[in-house]
């Protein structure tokens, strides 16, 4: 699709340095919309959530939905922020359909909350990214392009607008900008909508499903040559919705603005969107700058002047952020830093803590999860927590392999069974006969078996060779298709040929 030349990215870092900034839109999980009561829920049928406040029909007038206000805040506050003690709502002036009233009622210079941090992890180190502000703004409605290839307005033969999703209130929460990065530049931007993604889930104040769109990040990169102090010209690729997406998107402005410049061009400031099948950005429409919105004081709502009490307690009601609670879980289980990392990346530590309460040994669920179930899912192209198996089963799966019912060989066969959907591990046992062969006396007959067709080997190990055992072990684990246990093959093979390790 982008016939833009590139830079490679390595010769790109070598002669320029990236400065990141990350600005995320987050659509709080309220009841009801931000100005109005009609219902924020998602997926109910086009133009049915509306109502004269959020269609600007005239007369109208907007109120504040405090659960909002509070969830804002709370997310000030787990991101370090000051909170304002007093703050008021502005006005956004731009023309775009799915917005009826014409505006979109923001924050402009007064903030709820400002001056903050969120401390991310990438290989091994922290990265403190400085947080500018989280403000509470509305969302516009949406608009569906029909007719064209590409589903955008170029080439369209007509477009649909919903307002349902018009006025359902929505966090922004805008990074300072971000030097010294360096060739992780795409890591730490991609650490750090995770961790953030952690935050809300972890204060239950919205969904935070980047697919659905109800959490959508903006993705500054400018370059500046290396040596240089003066900061580059930067785009904005808009509405990136995956964590993926984010990091390539990065990855991909990177090698695309060092070629530009380094063929005496420049960066043209300009929204951009990302193409998930090729892994490119193409350019959007030039970037507006404050002043074309016309921002002023919302006539419509008083200002927010949040109580220091309310606040305080709301401070002190904050549940265990994600970051102390990796910390206590990584104590707990006893894994490296980068153990952690990697499973914090994969989405897994849920998983895996979910799978430890039912009752598995940490080692044995780090172990599935990180192993065989993130290769199965990596396959399928989906998020771990997508897979068709629940922490129990693993756990299930863990206790049969430490009560000697499954080798680890069988133990992926169950899994794999559970996954196409074949049922419970215990019913993918009983169906597809994966037990263990603990019957000594059918394990005698394989062995001898064995033995009888592999003389050669028989004799090594007699004469000493004990490594030779190796080969009729395996020949014990093909003749029982897989099921017999190796450990105790071992051991009776090398008594049958009298030799002692
Ligand atoms: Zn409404």
């Amino acid at each position: 699709m982008s016939t833009d030349t590139v830079m490679p990215y390595d010769e790109a870092l070598e002669r320029f340095e990236p400065v990141l900034g990350l600005e995320t839109h987050v659509e709080l999980g309220t009841a009801s919309k931000m100005f109005c009561g009609c219902q924020a829920e998602f997926g109910a049928p086009p133009n049915t959530n509306v109502c004269p406040v959020c269609l600007a029909l005239p007369g109208g007038l907007p109120t504040a939905n405090v659960k909002a206000i509070e969830s804002t805040i709370r997310i000030g506050l787990a991101l370090n922020c000051s909170i304002a003690e007093w703050c008021r709502f502005a006005r956004k002036n731009y023309f775009y359909p799915d917005m009826p009233k014409n505006y979109q009622i923001s924050q402009y210079d007064e903030p709820l909350c400002f001056d903050g941090y969120l401390d991310v992890e990438v290989n091994g180190k922290t990265v403190r990214i400085e947080i500018e502000r989280v403000h509470l703004e509305e969302d516009t409605g949406k608009s569906t392009h029909v007719g064209g290839a590409t589903g955008r307005i170029q080439g369209a033969d007509y477009s649909i607008v919903d307002y349902n999703r018009a006025g359902i209130p929505l966090v922004e929460i805008v990074t300072k900008p971000i030097p010294g990065t360096d060739r992780l530049a795409p890591e730490v931007a991609r650490a750090y909508v995770t961790e953030l993604r952690e935050v809300l889930r972890t204060l239950n104040v919205s969904d935070v499903r980047m697919e659905e769109g109800s959490m959508r990040s903006d993705v500054n990169v400018s370059l500046m040559p290396r040596g240089s102090s003066e900061w580059g010209t930067r785009t904005e690729t808009k509405n990136v919705n995956s964590l993926r997406s984010v990091e390539r998107a990065v990855h991909s402005e990177i090698e695309r603005q060092a070629a530009i410049l380094a063929d005496g061009g420049r960066i043209i400031q300009e929204t951009r969107h990302f193409h998930e099948n090729t892994g490119t950005t193409t350019s959007g429409r030039s970037k507006e700058e404050a002043q074309d919105y016309r921002y002023f004081p919302e006539p419509d709502l008083v200002p927010i002047a949040p109580d220091v009490a309310w606040v305080a307690e709301l401070k002190a009601a904050m549940p265990e952020l994600p970051r102390l609670r990796r910390k206590r879980l990584q104590q707990e289980w006893g894994v490296s830093d980068l153990d952690m990392e990697a499973m914090h990346n994969n989405d897994a530590i849920g998983l895996v803590e979910a799978t430890v309460a039912a009752g598995a040994p940490p080692a044995d669920a780090r172990k599935w999860w990180m192993g065989e179930l993130s290769r199965r899912a990596n396959e399928a192209g989906i998020p771990l927590s997508e897979l068709l198996i629940t922490p129990d089963q693993i756990a299930r799966v863990c206790a049969m392999v430490a009560g000697g019912a499954l080798n680890d060989k069988l133990a992926r066969q169950v899994l794999e069974g559970v996954l196409n959907g074949e049922g419970s591990p215990d019913e993918v046992v009983a169906a597809r006969g994966l037990q263990i062969v603990n019957d000594e006396g059918e394990l005698l007959a394989i062995i001898d078996q064995v033995l009888a067709g592999n003389a050669d080997a028989a004799e090594k190990v007699r004469s000493g060779k004990i490594a030779a055992v190796g080969a009729l072990v395996g020949g014990v684990m093909k003749a029982s298709r897989g099921k017999a246990d190796a450990g105790r093959a071992r051991e009776l093979l090398l008594e049958k040929l009298g030799v002692s390790e």
